[in-house]
């Protein structure tokens, strides 16, 4: 669906300030906060300011969003002085995901094995 928020999608409450988060950066398309219950010293959550409920629905409907989100992303790290670092996008609640509102999760600060497990 295309970037009408539900009245109920928690991400969208963060964006809109009526859930508290820690802001790590801000741009006109997106938002990146910490995660409240973080599995690395840094992880950090990016998300499209538009609400769409997947990566892969973002990526489909609005491209240049989806852009803008993995180069949030990378401008985080930077940041974070990460120099290795891992993009997670869990899709579908038999992969993770539990906000069904797009969203990466940067994480680093550790080392970290692949394969994941
Ligand atoms: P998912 O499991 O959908 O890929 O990722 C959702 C993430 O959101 C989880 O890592 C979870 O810890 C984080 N999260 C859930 N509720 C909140 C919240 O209220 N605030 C913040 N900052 N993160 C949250
Ligand atoms: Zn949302």
């Amino acid at each position: 669906m295309a970037g009408e928020a539900p009245a109920d999608c928690l991400f969208c409450k963060i964006i809109a300030g009526e859930v508290p988060a820690t802001v790590v950066r801000e741009t006109d398309t997106t938002f990146a906060f910490r995660d409240i219950n973080p599995q690395a010293p840094a992880h950090i959550l990016v998300i499209p300011k538009v609400h769409h409920p997947d990566a892969a629905s973002l990526a489909a409907a609005e491209p240049q969003i989806a852009a803008d989100v993995l180069r949030e992303a990378g401008e985080v790290a930077a940041e974070e002085k990460l120099e290795s670092y891992r993009l997670v996008f869990n899709t579908g609640s038999g992969a993770g995901q539990t906000v069904f509102h797009a969203h990466v999760h940067l994480l680093g600060g550790r080392g970290l094995q692949w394969p994941p497990g």
